[in-house]
């Protein structure tokens, strides 16, 4: 969902989907992207968010203290927060600060020049009305809604928007806190239900309570979220991997024997996932599933879920095999995200498919957990079908752009070819594993993700990424047969492109070829050797060219 549209998951039809993205950025979208002068500087620490929500004229008004490390020197910071917020003022050791505003970021002006190694702490208070979301998750910002029974139902979406859209900070996807208090006021009738762990409930005795969360690991600022309502509460322990995981769960209140369930399936999902990918990254933080008045998303620790209770994607199956009926599509995508996306963040957001074509392929690894191999690869292959190729999946570096939606099935669908060309199962799950283990609670590149699975691999995997990632074409594997001899090449790939095949060739049985752009050959010794079928696994096209002249 994410560019404008597609962020965390999977629109509908791919139709629906954003145009490529435009070919010239501004300077707003540098500001917001990029490592400015103001924001590289200074790394930060610690968020200390506080917000009073009030649903009664959707306005919040609060305050931040940014605590920081200074990395070099500096007289200028950059702190974003979107229109129409407005900052109140910006204090530091008691002296306010002056500042000025460039749309949605705020450049402060320091007090003193800052000593590099040094920690400081800014505090920034602001109110307004913030922007409301017209279509979350995908278009996101405040949620201001009721539940069923008239009650008042709040929440916050803002993956690719930025967190700014609420809260001043720097909303920059490569400098993580490493902790975040999240103390949010609510009216006395309603919960709220954010990241982390519950630390106090406050009565403030004027019509409000504090509900006072915190998350003691690096978080994603998208993934910072106020759930608010009418919830009840229940809660179970995960014997997993690293120890006992507490298991909270937040239904509305109505929805709880639903709840009780369809969240069940929360249990294999983490049994699947800490196999295929190691332990759950937020054993300190716990595991939970909070409803909301949107289809969801992967808040961090804190899962947003708004898919009625029903198994599938709004009770459809996005693969179209029938298969994705079997399980609960926002449980198993967005949790999935807790590994690729929250404990594993890319740095620039050109590189998302990092989170979501891990996401996607997990969806194939549960389908396999619940019903064997056969039926995960046949719920991969069957989201090709969402793949418009359109654009590529990676855009513009710097300007906080996002690729095409196809990051999600066809990222998918480049790391089911990857297994194949491995070949090695348990292989391919140790560098799953090994991903999580080396970059465990870390912002990166794809690049570094890439470069990951090669080595591990031992195959130079560059050509593979290059063309899947960067192009919009679908290799073609070409052969004919004449005078007993296949002869077989690839087209419509990038230079260089030599993707190994598996390839059942009558007479010969299973075979791997190593096609390159130009023609091999090997003999064949059946007549009905050109019935040869390329294994449906690689997202490929064939083509027999038997008859044409190269
Ligand atoms: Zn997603």
């Amino acid at each position: 969902m994410r560019i404008p549209v597609l962020i965390c998951f999977l629109v509908l039809a791919a139709t629906s989907r954003a145009p490529a993205q435009p070919a010239t950025y501004t300077h707003a979208d540098t500001l917001r992207g990029s490592n400015g002068p103001g924001r590289a500087w200074w790394d930060a620490q610690f968020y200390d968010l506080h917000v009073r929500v009030n649903p009664a004229d959707s306005s919040i008004r609060g305050w931040n203290g940014i605590t920081y490390q200074v990395l070099a020197p500096a007289r200028d910071m950059q702190i974003d927060l979107q229109v129409p917020l407005d900052v109140d003022s910006i204090v530091q050791e008691g002296r306010h600060l002056t500042y000025r505003r460039d749309g949605n970021a705020f450049f402060v002006a320091l007090a003193t020049r800052p000593r590099v190694g040094d920690v400081e702490t800014v505090t920034v208070y602001y109110h307004g009305r913030p922007r409301v979301a017209t279509n979350p998750p995908w278009t996101g910002g405040f949620t201001w809604a009721h539940d069923s029974l008239g009650n008042r139902w709040v929440a916050t979406t803002d993956e690719g928007l930025g967190a700014s859209v609420y809260w001043p900070l720097k909303d920059y996807l490569a400098d993580e806190p490493d902790s975040q208090r999240i103390a949010i006021a609510v009216p006395d009738s309603m919960v709220d239900v954010s990241n982390g762990r519950l630390r106090s409930t406050t009565p403030n005795g004027d019509g409000t309570t504090t509900y006072e969360w915190f998350v003691a690991n690096p978080v994603n600022s998208y993934d910072v979220a106020v759930n608010a309502g009418s919830y009840a509460h229940y809660s179970d322990t995960l014997d997993g991997e690293a120890g006992k995981l507490s298991l909270d769960f937040w239904p509305l209140a109505y929805h709880v024997d639903a709840a009780r369930r369809q969240w069940r399936q929360a249990v294999p999902m983490l049994q699947c996932f800490e196999h295929w990918f190691g332990p759950y990254p937020w054993y300190a933080d716990g595991y939970k599933l909070v409803e909301a008045p949107h289809l969801g998303m992967e808040h961090q620790s804190a899962v947003a879920y708004g898919n009625r209770f029903t198994n599938g994607y709004l009770g459809r199956d996005l693969s179209r095999t029938g298969l994705g009926l079997n399980w609960d599509y926002i449980i198993v995508h967005e949790s999935a995200h807790e590994w690729w996306g929250n404990s594993i963040s890319v740095q620039d957001h050109a590189d998302m498919w990092v989170h979501e074509g891990f996401a996607m392929y997990a969806e194939g690894l549960y389908t396999e957990c619940q019903l064997g191999k056969t039926a995960g690869a046949a719920y991969l292959i069957g989201v090709r079908g969402r793949i418009s190729n359109r654009a590529p999946i990676v855009p513009a570096y710097g300007v906080n752009a996002e690729g095409s939606g196809d990051m999600y099935p066809k990222g998918a669908n480049m790391l089911h070819a990857i297994r194949q060309i491995i070949g090695d199962d348990a292989k391919w799950r140790a560098i799953l594993r090994g991903l999580n283990a080396t970059f465990r609670h870390q912002t990166v590149t794809g690049q570094q993700v890439e470069d990951y699975i090669s080595r591990e691999a031992g195959i130079d995997l560059s050509k593979v990424y290059a063309q899947y990632l960067t192009t919009t074409q679908i290799p073609e594997f070409d052969y004919r047969v004449e005078g007993g001899m296949l002869a077989y090449r690839w087209t419509n790939v990038v230079a260089g492109f030599d993707m190994p095949l598996r390839v059942n060739v009558p007479g010969l049985g299973d075979r791997v070829l190593h096609p390159t752009e130009a023609w091999q050959t090997l003999p064949v010794p059946s007549a009905t050797a050109e019935q040869l079928v390329v294994d449906e696994n690689y997202y490929v096209t064939a083509r027999n060219v038997g008859g044409e002249r190269p």
